[in-house]
């Protein structure tokens, strides 16, 4: 088999088969290269490995990269790999370092503000109770999830894989946590919440005098870590570190999806190209059940997407917070706090608020259904850049829950008696159920489904999803 990836920055780059062999091509057939030079097992660079791309279902042979490398799939132009400079090392360092600062940013005081005498302060774990104080718990679980369980789960789990890696005999119990690390990856919010915890003290500001605590300073010194962190660590070189070390219980013959004409089956959590055969059984790397594509996607999708679409009526309509100023107060809805943020003349901050709390959900809920459409009536026109749409949806959905973060630090805060209180207001649930389920609907599909439906993926892929 001969395939191909691009590299950054450089021109195609056609691989030859491991040790020659002859396998039938997973990929469109490419022009005939130069024989290899013989193979010289002393100096021979660990081997090409099958990559399935996440967005096309492309399955594409990808060489060891160097550090700065990267591969990009040639036909929906996707990241598939990106090489780095001891990917299992940095990765460690930088987490336990993200790890102490998160624990700092816990239990040290974020914020404390001041008026006519009296002093109120907060920290990441006790800021989400004030909403459950207001009669809603269910506020208080998902904020506390999203910005201390997630994050302090997924770097704890991230560590112990990274240094039980270094042991003579590494646990198999690590092939299970990074799953549960990489699975956590996109409900771990730290970066949201300093976002939201920025917005709250510009409103603040105005209102009662504010001091800074050492945990913010701790919450922004852990999102450059988390982000270092990301960049640093390749999730590959984790599960293949864990290959070669022996933590899966089954030898995995990487030659053998070679050979499979066309079927073979990706693994969502770890990428490990597998038989067509094995399909439904666990992937023999990270133990996950494997499907051919998502189960479930579309319908899926549509439920979450609908449900999700329902709810964003009464998160607009209904109060999401209400300031009582000596007594009096209105309530405010997500579009009358914009415009409070603009009478203020904090334009900029208006702006972000209306973008992550206005827009991005429409956009998404909008995009999302326009994908799906698309899926189902088989459209063949701009795949690439409705792939493109798909991962912006999916990336930027969490960074709705800035309006939900910002209102638990102000409602902690904010609570001076009969001088000035702030209370959350029903809206905000049905803000933040329309915020997680279109998560979860962005999660449920499966963007290769749409190269499927448009007959890309071979006659199996199109016929399977006709049968939908
Ligand atoms: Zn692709
Ligand atoms: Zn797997």
């Amino acid at each position: 088999m001969r395939a191909s990836f691009r590299v950054k920055g450089g021109a195609d780059a056609n691989l030859p088969p491991p040790g020659g062999s002859a396998a039938r091509p997973l990929m469109p057939a490419s022009p005939p290269a130069p024989a290899p030079p013989p193979p010289n097992p002393a100096a021979a660079p660990p081997p090409a490995r099958l990559h399935e791309c996440a967005g096309c279902g492309q399955v594409q042979r990808v060489p060891h990269l160097h550090p700065g490398e990267a591969a990009r799939c040639r036909r929906c132009d996707g990241m598939l790999r990106q090489g780095r400079a001891d990917p299992l090392g940095r990765g460690l360092a930088l987490g336990l370092a993200a790890l102490v600062l998160l624990g700092i940013a816990c239990v040290a005081t974020l914020m404390q503000v001041s008026t006519v005498g009296m002093v109120r302060a907060t920290d990441l774990l006790e800021a989400p109770e004030a909403m459950g104080a207001s009669g809603l718990w269910v506020l208080t679980a998902v904020v506390l999830g999203a910005t201390v369980v997630a994050p302090v789960l997924r770097l704890s789990a991230l560590c112990t894989v990274l240094a039980g890696l270094r042991l003579a005999r590494p646990p198999r119990l690590l092939r299970r946590l990074f799953t549960l690390s990489e699975r956590l990856r996109p409900w771990a919010m730290a970066e949201v919440m300093l976002l939201g915890v920025l917005i709250a003290y510009s409103k603040l500001v105005d209102l009662v005098h504010v001091d800074i605590g050492v945990a913010l300073y701790a919450l922004g010194l852990l999102v450059l870590l988390t982000v270092a962190a990301e960049v640093a660590l390749d999730p590959h070189a984790v599960w293949e570190e864990m290959e070669r070390r022996g933590v899966p219980p089954l030898r995995i013959d990487h030659h053998a999806p070679l050979r499979a004409a066309e079927g073979v089956v990706g693994c969502h959590v770890c990428g490990l190209v597998c038989l067509p055969e094995e399909h439904d059984r666990p992937c023999p790397r990270c133990g996950s059940r494997l499907h051919p594509r998502k189960p479930d996607a579309l319908a899926r999708a549509w439920a979450l997407l609908i449900a999700g679409a329902i709810l964003y009526v009464p998160a607009n309509a209904y109060p999401v917070m209400q300031v009582i100023q000596l007594g009096a107060g209105q309530p405010s809805t997500i579009l009358g706090g914009v415009v409070e943020l603009m009478e203020g003349g904090l334009y900029p901050l208006a702006a972000l608020v209306f973008v992550a709390s206005v827009v991005v959900p429409v956009l998404k809920l909008l995009g999302l259904a326009v994908l799906l459409v698309a899926c189902q009536r088989g459209a063949r026109g701009r795949l690439r850049d409705r792939t493109r749409l798909y991962g912006a949806v999916n990336f930027i959905g969490r960074w709705s829950m800035i309006d939900i973060f910002m209102e638990t630090i102000l409602v902690a805060l904010v609570q001076f008696g009969a001088v000035v209180r702030i209370l959350p207001g029903p809206g905000a649930v049905a803000f933040c159920a329309v915020v997680i389920l279109t998560m979860l609907a962005a999660e449920s599909f499966d963007p290769r489904l749409m190269w499927d439906s448009a007959g890309a993926n071979g006659p199996a892929a199109a016929a399977r999803i006709r049968r939908r």
